[in-house]
């Protein structure tokens, strides 16, 4: 009889240390798996606002000056002058259209500079908008 409360008792402990072993891993995974998604969910709202802070399509239009080679330019960028696009390295040719920087005056092909703009946007914040010749901010003018 008293042999076997003995048994039944170390039975009873055996299991009681396993459940709180279970118990601590439990514990101790919760809250490393919580500290995780909780700093994850910090840097992506720190990041979409961010995102959000970058200029919008509206502000970079105002930023530059359309312009067609041939018509608008007075003459000095077409077909007769060394004048190239720093995006393609192709000369600027009569009838295309370009954008001027307002910030620094540098010009390029509107598809070229339209591209490079997009490039910087879908790489912000690590990459800013800047001029590709200068570097110079597109949005100080
Ligand atoms: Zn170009
Ligand atoms: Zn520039």
């Amino acid at each position: 009889m008293n042999h076997n409360i003995v048994v039944i008792l170390r039975l009873i402990a055996a299991l009681a240390s396993v459940a709180i072993l279970y118990f601590l891993v439990f514990v101790i995974l919760y809250y490393s798996v919580s500290a995780i998604i909780t700093r994850w969910e910090s840097a992506l709202l720190a990041f979409e606002e961010e995102k959000k802070r970058q200029p919008s399509e509206e502000q970079v239009k105002e930023s530059m000056i359309e312009i067609v080679i041939g018509k608008d330019d007075g003459g000095s960028k077409g077909e007769n002058s060394d004048s190239k696009c720093a995006v393609c390295l192709a000369k600027f040719k009569n009838g295309e259209s370009c954008r001027v920087t307002k910030g620094c005056s540098h010009w390029f092909h509107e598809p070229c500079i339209d591209g490079w703009v997009d490039a910087c946007r879908s790489d912000y914040p690590s990459r800013d908008l800047n001029c590709p010749i200068c570097r110079r901010h597109l949005l100080v003018v």
